[in-house]
């Protein structure tokens, strides 16, 4: 804490995760012995740079950019880049840190890490995005690699943004590899990669609620955010019969007491990149209501927060759990603050934490450089199935550690142990490093 101190995301991050190794670490007192806790939490190698772009007027901008490689123990760093005012290096290692359990629940081998910048693509034209991407990737570039960092986006890092720093890595390198997941199809990406997260999210969730003898079918479910995570999210639980009723975005939300409609939430944010406030002079029956907090106050069976970290609050807990929440499923990352989480646990609401829950996209990250490596693209189906399977495995991992080490249905505890243990063990294996 002491030498964190101005990061308060990434000491939220490291607190809760620790608060639930202790049975782990009395099990094995090698681990201690070790350092494993200390080395753990100090990433392997933090990059910061200068990213000077030129706006449409011939304005000269300065962003900072940085890449956080945290733990390469089992594979080489992987996590996305994000393009927010908000970015610094706090929120960067927090988000890098619960990078390595996820990436280590997945059962793929990929390490943890994660970059990006306080640039804001929001208000940009194509052309000032590009010239920033390209002048972000000309000293990112000396960093990454097939075998050494897999970038991927994020918040602010679409399709549009993995293109122009592909180009420019391709244009510096002379070499044409998968440096980075999230790629457009037509140049090595995967199919299902964009709909990864969100459906990833709703088969974790199938697993969690069925096991209590729920189901989707006709659960009224909020969803968060209307970017990428929320959109496939609110698509799968629409697939399965739920009826997501709120979505939102950082100014406000919208409630659709019919369901809402996604094809006119798409055209919104996927083609015009608009404002979700434009979906109620849109679809008759729909209201728009400043503030996107409120959305929790929003009744409901199922929350599914896929916006941001520290959207949901211990105030939000309590208006869901008093509405009837039953479960609640992290598609953001660390949405939840960890008051908000306890209300949820003391109150009995079946919750899934993002490490776990979200770990689809990154998933289908690395089946997309499996595809990359073999030089061989999958289909659609191909690769939904796998990562069905994959969302599957991960909650048996989190069901059967959370129950080994008394923690019975506590998803929190269960997918820490599960995510730590094979990156505790590669790292006893690999020496003091
Ligand atoms: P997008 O940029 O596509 O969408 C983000 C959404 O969250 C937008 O609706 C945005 O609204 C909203 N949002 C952003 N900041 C805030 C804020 N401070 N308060 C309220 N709403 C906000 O990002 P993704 O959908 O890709 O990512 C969403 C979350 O999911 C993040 O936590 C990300 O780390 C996590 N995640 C994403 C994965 C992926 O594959 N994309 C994988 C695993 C996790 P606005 O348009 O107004 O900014």
């Amino acid at each position: 804490k002491e030498k964190d101190g101005g990061q308060p995301e990434f000491i939220q991050a490291v607190t809760e995760v620790l608060g639930t190794l202790e049975p782990v670490f009395a099990k094995h007192p090698e681990y201690e012995k070790a350092a494993l806790l200390e080395r753990l939490v100090e990433p392997e190698r933090v990059i910061m740079f200068r990213v000077p772009w030129v706006d449409d007027n011939g304005a000269v901008h300065v962003n900072r950019g940085m890449r956080v490689q945290f733990n390469s123990a089992i594979g080489p760093y992987k996590g996305g880049l994000r393009f927010h005012p908000s970015v610094n290096l706090g929120i960067i290692k927090f988000l890098g840190f619960e990078q390595v359990f996820k990436n280590s629940l997945t059962g793929t081998p990929i390490g943890g890490g994660k970059g990006g910048s306080d640039f804001d693509p929001k208000g940009k034209s194509d052309n000032e995005v590009m010239r920033f991407c390209q002048s972000f990737m000309a000293e990112l570039y000396r960093h990454i690699g097939a075998d050494t960092d897999v970038p991927a986006g994020d918040i602010g890092v679409g399709a549009r943004e993995i293109g122009y720093l592909f180009g420019m890595y391709k244009k510096i390198r002379n070499e044409y590899s998968g440096i980075l997941t999230g790629k457009g199809l037509e140049y090595g990406g995967s199919l299902a990669r964009k709909e990864a997260t969100g459906y990833g999210l709703v088969y974790f969730m199938k697993e969690v609620i069925e096991a209590k003898g729920k189901s989707f079918k006709d659960a009224t479910v909020v969803v968060s955010g209307s970017g990428n995570v929320a959109i496939y999210a609110t698509e799968k639980a629409q697939s399965y019969g739920a009826k997501v009723v709120a979505m939102s975005d950082s100014n406000g939300y919208i409630y659709d007491p019919n369901g809402i409609r996604l094809d006119v939430v798409k055209e919104i944010k996927e083609v015009r990149r608009g404002r979700i406030k434009e979906y109620a002079d849109i679809v008759k029956g729909a209201e728009y209501t400043e503030g996107c907090k409120g959305i929790w106050t929003v009744k409901c069976d199922i929350a599914l927060p896929c916006a941001t970290q520290n959207e949901l609050d211990e105030e939000s807990a309590k208006i869901l759990v008093k509405n009837g929440v039953y479960a609640v499923g992290e598609g953001a990352n660390m949405p939840t603050t960890i008051e908000g989480t306890e209300v949820f646990q003391s109150s009995g609401v079946l919750f899934a934490p993002g490490k776990a829950a979200n770990a689809g996209g990154v998933a289908t990250s690395a089946l997309e450089m499996t595809q990359n490596s073999m030089r061989l693209p999958w289909t659609f189906e191909e690769v939904d199935e796998k990562l069905h399977q994959i969302m599957i495995n991960i909650y048996k991992q989190c069901e059967q550690a959370s129950t080994e080490y008394g923690f019975k249905d506590n998803f929190v505890a269960g997918a820490n142990i599960a995510g730590f243990q094979k990156v505790a063990n590669a790292m006893m294996a690999q020496g003091i490093v």
